[in-house]
Order: C-alpha cells, then structure tokens, then sequence
C-alpha cells in the first residue's frame, strides 16, 4: 500500500507506511493514529517478512491495522478521542479491533441487501 491521504468526516489525515526509522513513534507497535498531526502510521511489515513468528499474511494484517487506526481517526473526528479512558479493562480498544475486524464481513451484507 502506498501513503495517501482520506477524508475523515471533513478533516484530510495522512496516511503514511514506513518503518521505525522513518516513524520512530512506531517503536514495538503495528500502527498508529496521531490526533494532533491528523496521520495515520502502519508498520510496512518489512521487518516481519520472512520471520517465524511473523503473521501468515502481512498484507492481510496490515489492512487490519489500518482499519483499526481510521476507527480511531473516526472516533477522533466525531468527538469520542477520550471518551473511553480511565475505565479498568481496555474497553476503547476492544470496541475499535472489533470494528476493525467485523466492518468489513457487516459492509458485505449492508452491500448485499443495499441498505448502505
Ligand atoms: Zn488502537
């Protein structure tokens, strides 16, 4: 995938692909939304290719992670950034993985039925 930029709910946010040398933030982690420089950062999995413990299919995940972190651009955008914190269990970031997994799958059938 290459660096683009999207629209999310009126505000233009970078998305960029690179590693931790380009994206030192991304020291350890996948992927990233910065609310503060409207920029999305995903991992390049450059690093994992080719690795044993690495995921069978890094394209797969990497489009995953995007979908996680333009949740979190959206939930940024419509006012819900830090609406989730201070709870005991990391309710925020189950909410954001499931709707990054499941949108998707619910898309399809949204499409198939045409009620988009
Ligand atoms: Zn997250």
């Amino acid at each position: 995938m290459q660096d683009c930029k999207v629209n999310i709910l009126g505000t233009e946010w970078s998305i960029k692909f690179g590693g931790e040398e380009e994206y030192p933030a991304s020291n350890g982690i996948d992927g990233y939304a910065d609310s503060s420089t409207k920029e999305i950062v995903v991992d390049n999995m450059e690093k994992s290719k080719g690795q044993a413990d690495a995921k069978g299919n890094l394209e797969r995940y990497q489009k995953e992670v995007l979908r996680h972190e333009l949740v979190h651009a959206f939930m940024t955008e419509s006012g819900l950034e830090h609406n989730f914190e201070h709870k005991p269990i990391g309710i925020e970031e189950t909410m954001v993985d499931w709707i990054a997994i499941q949108s998707p799958k619910m898309f399809k059938v949204f499409q198939e039925l045409d009620i988009l």
